[in-house]
């Protein structure tokens, strides 16, 4: 067994939780390497259903250990509220089987608010931001303004540290924004309510994993978000603070020395998105609609109606090269199951010519879709487990997508549950 990363080859949402879920079986570790609680990870279990946003997606699984790397964006407030409600539905979270990086940075009461005070200044040129503070929290991590998770247990260390970005965190809230100041028994009422919570969980993460790896243990990663966040090569601006690729997750998790043999990139069906940007594939009017009611579309953290598409076969070949993904896992098939035919983005129309490859950012709002028809199989597909008993019209959908995407589709998905799956390997 190799160490593997799964993760998003779109704008995120493709159904990575319930993959991580599903394939946490065979591993045992499992680590998040970047972002925070700006998205969901939806799973589907015997103990019910959950939202996950900071935890990892094993936490389900006795015996798997979860970690939360260096490279997430720690918010102890959400964590906690999060652990808090996990705990709830009879799920056991203990220091044995989730492990907080001292090397994360927090993230501070401030950066959420920050967030939703710039989306407030932006107004009708907001990006979309979730308003969890991401943005901020990583552009304080690269400024070196923010506090490590270690620092929880060097107390004197730590007030001198809040007590120096608190003041020059309050320039900006009450210059530049008008927004009421920070004081120090702010900063210490949230250090008793949910800093000290998390403490037992902390730990040096990164020699776990080592260890870990000396033992032959096998290590999953869980991303967040998809190829088209990225920061570096997603759609930029309108991604993501941090890397949703692959590459970056010997990085963020704390295991530089990781080789990531498999990548199992998740596609899903056809195309959702949430929050602004160019989104070639849209479609818009009764059509997106009976789409989102079909796949139940609406955001996992922000219960937002996503935006929806047609499958986009561009940004899909890209989102794999950018994951350097060597299989895929397609989700949601079942939802395509009411179409008579089936739309599929198979180029881009731009500047008078047409093209496969996907474009520069700032070129993308120039870009039409080349929308195709294929047949639809119109019957229900959730009981489906085996290839051979996907109808044809189904089979030839999915090789259709296999082909255009260079990668071998390992995985579909016909329903939200854990055994919902053919496996084609
Ligand atoms: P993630 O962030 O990539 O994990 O994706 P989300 O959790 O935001 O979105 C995936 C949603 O689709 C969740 O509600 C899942 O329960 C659901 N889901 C995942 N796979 C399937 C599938 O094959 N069919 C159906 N109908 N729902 C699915």
């Amino acid at each position: 067994m190799a160490h593997c990363a799964i993760v998003g080859i779109n704008w995120g949402d493709e159904g990575k939780g319930r993959m991580v879920d599903l394939l946490t079986e065979n591993y045992d570790l499992v680590v998040r390497y970047q972002g925070g609680g700006n998205a969901g990870h939806t799973v589907i279990n015997e103990y019910g259903k959950f939202a996950l946003h900071l935890l990892p997606s094993g936490i389900f699984r006795r015996g798997v250990v979860n970690v939360l790397g260096n490279g997430v964006a720690l918010d102890p407030e959400n964590l906690w509220e999060e652990m808090e409600q996990v705990r709830s539905q009879g799920v056991e979270i203990t220091p044995e089987n989730l492990k907080i990086s001292d090397r994360a940075s927090i993230l501070l009461p401030w950066h959420r608010d920050l967030d939703a005070l710039e989306e407030q200044r932006l107004a009708d040129k907001k990006y979309g931001s979730t308003r969890q503070g991401i943005a901020p929290f990583y552009s304080d991590k690269y400024q070196k303004k923010t506090v490590m998770v270690g620092e929880l247990f060097y107390p004197e260390v730590l007030k001198a540290h809040l007590t120096d970005l608190m003041e020059w965190k309050n320039l900006t809230l009450t210059k530049v924004y008008g927004a009421q100041p920070y004081t120090m028994e702010m900063l210490e009422k949230w250090l008793d309510s949910y800093c000290e919570k998390i403490k037992p969980f902390v730990c040096d993460a990164s020699a776990f994993l080592r260890d870990a790896q000396a033992a032959g243990k096998n290590i999953l990663f869980e991303a967040q978000l998809g190829s088209l966040r990225d920061l570096d090569y997603g759609i930029y601006p309108y991604t993501t603070s941090s890397n949703t690729t692959a590459a970056y997750a010997p990085i963020g998790s704390g295991l530089p020395s990781a080789k990531i043999e498999d990548v199992v990139g998740v596609v899903k069906a056809y195309s959702t998105c949430v929050g602004e940007g160019p989104f070639v594939c849209e479609m818009f009017g009764d059509e997106a609609d009976a789409l989102r009611a079909a796949g139940f579309e609406y955001g996992a953290k922000t219960g937002r109606p996503r935006r929806v598409g047609a499958i986009d076969l561009v940004a899909t070949r890209y989102g794999v090269e950018v994951q350097a993904a060597t299989e895929i896992a397609l989700t949601k098939l079942d939802v395509l199951s009411y179409m008579e035919k089936i739309p599929v983005c198979v180029r881009y129309s731009l500047n008078g010519g047409e093209t496969d490859r996907f474009p520069f950012p700032a070129a993308m709002n120039a870009a039409k879709p080349v929308i195709e028809y294929v047949p639809g199989w119109q019957c229900d597909i959730s009981g489906v487990r085996a290839w051979d008993e996907l109808p044809k019209a189904a089979q030839n959908y999915v090789l259709l997508i296999e082909k255009a995407i260079g990668c071998p589709i390992t995985y579909v998905s016909v329903g939200p549950e854990r055994d919902s799956i053919i496996i084609r390997k």
